[in-house]
């Protein structure tokens, strides 16, 4: 069943999203050639300690972190550790929080240094992806035509979605219904309300086969391990359209 929020919890969830942005943007502030992701998610982890909040990723089904980082061929969940960051490396951070009982969730993808023209090419068409979903977060659209708009504008530009992970609605749970894929079909699935708040997060590949877990039991890396991308917007559903709470962008 999807939550509707009311007004109070929308406020509340509200100020977590844009605390969360500037926790975040503190974290892409630190970015730079030889700096480990563990010192990013522990920066990140104060970071939140000090607004008040609980890091929601943490302990999350035994994950270790606060942040995940995935670097490359990582799509997501990558966990922080020792490898320094290198010119070229395309560096996915999401970032969760809890706080009054209401969580915020989102991610976005970093170029480090130089990267390539295709690397580039991939974020673009991962966050234009992201614009598309979130514009048809609209009161009587289905949940289906947002997950359409994205696997569908990623097939046409050559690019692959992500099938295996999903976006999803956000309150008093980080994870709450309903599901939504990255691909789908226009029409179908539940009918978008007033006070509905979804995640949705492209994560885009340049092949189309199934994606790995590797022996850490989280990070999840391409078949060919080439480059992902992966942006990530919390949006409420009102009255007058699409209300974006935080999002991951270029
Ligand atoms: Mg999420």
């Amino acid at each position: 069943m999807i939550k509707i929020k009311s007004s109070s919890e929308l406020e509340i969830m509200k100020e977590n999203a844009s605390i969360l942005r500037k926790i975040l943007d503190k974290v892409v502030s630190r970015i730079e050639l030889g700096v480990t992701t563990q010192e990013l998610d522990s920066y990140a982890e104060d970071l939140i300690h000090e607004a008040d909040g609980t890091p929601a990723f943490k302990n999350y089904r035994g994950f270790p972190s606060s942040l995940c980082t995935s670097l490359n061929e990582e799509i997501v969940h990558g966990i922080p550790g020792r490898r320094k960051l290198e010119s070229g490396d395309l560096l996915s951070l999401d970032i969760g929080i809890e706080r009054d009982g209401l969580f915020a969730d989102f991610a976005t993808t970093v170029a480090v240094g130089k990267v390539t023209e295709k690397a580039m090419g991939l974020m673009s068409v991962t966050d234009k992806a992201l614009t598309k979903g979130i514009d048809k977060v609209a009161v009587g659209n289905r949940v289906g035509d947002i997950s359409h708009v994205i696997g569908s504008f990623v097939n046409e530009e050559g690019y692959h979605v992500v099938k295996e992970f999903v976006g999803h609605g956000i309150g008093r749970d980080m994870h709450e219904d309903p599901q939504i894929p990255n691909y789908g079909e226009p029409d179908t699935g539940k009918r978008i309300e007033e006070g509905m708040v979804f995640c949705i997060e492209p994560m885009v590949k340049l092949d189309d086969k199934k994606v790995e877990v590797l022996d850490d039991g989280w990070t999840t890396v391409t078949a060919d391990r080439d480059l992902s991308a992966h942006f990530e917007g919390m949006v409420a559903a009102t009255k007058d359209g699409p209300e974006v709470l935080v999002r991951g962008g270029l």
